[in-house]
């Protein structure tokens, strides 16, 4: 962070403090909620949650160098104590963004958020420093504190914004006001929550209409209800994606042998060639956001082309393709699932298995609403139109809807199975992979579907 005294924090968050003997001392280390983060010069930020109390490790945090605690109430030690620490923590990220010399970059969407910021950080840090979030920490709190870990060095902010329902974006944007905003898609994540693709929409273009008039909205091209939101906003609008009249556009799209995408970027000032080293031709869409926004802010396409040519993922379990020593390869995006990406998913897997046997492990998509049914019915339809080898779907209802889904489309009998759990997938893989088999394992995140792909890399 930049260094604030405790007083200057204080002010800002309206927070009185408590046993602290010098107001003049700066918080000059990482604002952290994790005890375990903790650094000289840290300021800690307690939170009362439904199983940890923060404020119950004031005295370890004080003791491993933290200079105070933000807190909802005296601790014992150097505190600043505020009714609500939330609300405190995102004062603060505003008051710090205000300061810092950098360009605030936020991106939404309903799939490719975290992919998307990953290939964007890759491509901005060759340019200039580079702050982003880590991991999807895109909610109240992860989005302040990636803020608050920007120093005087950095040129350029990149936050990833979620949203679970209206108003969510507008907060977010409210702490950290953006330059540029990058929407992907609106597709049908989490629409159980929020009722329809309409509202989705409605509430990802509250990222666009918070930008200010010299800033930048980049659009996906290719998804309509994206490209509608240019009515929504004062910025200047960037469009990115396949349509012939994207400022940023892929031509020549394909895939190479080993199954990764490439592709020529086009950009108003010129193209270069990009081949990507992750896998699924969704990527593409992703590497053109990025690139779109790159190009925003000043890099070259040719610098733009190489650093996308070389970034790999930097978030686990997304489509992490590992090649065991007998063969068989375990492409791992375990880490979530939707119908978006389980389709792109399961394309992935065909490309990357030509020729050879190819298993679909999927669970669960989470969170479908009235739309379950119908959603796993079409995945597991389209396991089949794609010629996928072996169908292995784990889990409960859903699961047994996937099934149906391959039946329905193609008689599938042998060719699907449906297991209780993750531990019958396992022991079930165990015993009938072989060598050049290439396995793909998928579910929403509380699924839990890694320890598939962790025990089928075990002892490998
Ligand atoms: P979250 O809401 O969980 O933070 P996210 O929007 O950050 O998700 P990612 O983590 O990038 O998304 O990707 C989630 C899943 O979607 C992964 O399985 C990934 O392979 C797939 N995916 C990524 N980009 C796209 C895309 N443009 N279209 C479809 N699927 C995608
Ligand atoms: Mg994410």
């Amino acid at each position: 962070m930049i260094a604030l005294s405790l007083a200057e924090i204080a002010t800002v968050v309206g927070g009185q403090t408590y046993d602290i003997p010098d107001p003049a001392v700066s918080v000059t280390g990482p604002v952290v909620r994790d005890s375990r983060e903790v650094a000289p010069g840290s300021l800690f930020v307690a939170f009362v949650g439904e199983r940890v109390d923060g404020h119950d490790y004031a005295a370890d945090v004080v003791a491993a160098g933290a200079v105070a605690v933000l807190a909802s109430r005296p601790v014992g030690v150097p505190a600043i104590v505020v009714d609500d620490v939330q609300a405190a923590l995102g004062a603060l990220a505003r008051h710090v963004v205000e300061r810092l010399g950098a360009t605030l970059v936020a991106l939404t969407g309903s799939v490719g958020k975290t992919s998307s910021k990953d290939l964007l950080a890759q491509v901005l840090r060759r340019h200039a420093p580079t702050v982003w979030t880590p991991g999807s920490l895109n909610n109240e709190i992860g989005l302040p504190l990636t803020a608050l870990s920007a120093t005087d060095e950095t040129r350029f902010l990149v936050l990833e914004m979620g949203a679970r329902g209206i108003g969510h974006i507008r907060y977010l944007t409210g702490l950290t006001p953006p330059k540029i905003g990058l929407v992907l898609n609106v597709g049908t994540a989490h629409i159980g929550e929020f009722g329809g693709r309409e509202q989705i929409a409605e509430a990802k273009g509250e990222l666009v209409e918070s930008l200010p008039a010299d800033g930048a909205a980049v659009l996906n091209a290719d998804d309509p209800l994206v490209r509608a939101m240019a009515a929504r906003t004062k910025a200047r609008v960037v469009l990115f994606g396949e349509a012939a009249d994207a400022d940023v556009r892929a031509e020549n799209v394909r895939l190479t042998e080993n199954g990764q995408p490439a592709f020529t970027l086009h950009t108003p000032s010129g193209c270069s060639d990009v081949t990507l080293r992750l896998y699924g031709e969704h990527h593409v869409s992703n590497a053109l956001a990025a690139a779109a926004v790159a190009h925003e802010l000043g890099m070259s396409v040719d610098e733009i082309a190489l650093a996308l040519s070389e970034a790999g993922t930097l978030s686990r379990w997304r489509m992490e393709v590992t090649e065991r020593p007998d063969g068989v390869t375990i492409v791992n995006d375990a880490y979530n699932a939707n119908p978006e990406s389980m389709r792109a998913a399961l394309r992935a897997l065909v490309a990357m298995g030509k020729g050879r046997r190819t298993w679909a492990v999927l669970g669960q998509m989470a969170e479908l609403g009235d739309e379950g049914l119908a959603e796993h019915d079409a995945v597991g339809r389209l396991a089949v139109r794609l010629n996928v080898s072996k169908l292995v779907a784990v889990g409960g209802r859903e699961a047994s809807w996937l099934q149906l889904g391959a039946y329905n489309e193609g008689s599938w009998g042998e060719e699907s199975v449906h297991v209780s759990d993750a531990q019958a997938a396992i022991g079930l893989l165990r015993s009938e992979l072989r060598a050049g088999d290439v396995v793909l394992v998928k579910a929403s995140r509380s699924v839990g579907l890694e320890k598939v792909a962790a025990a089928l890399l075990e002892n490998h």
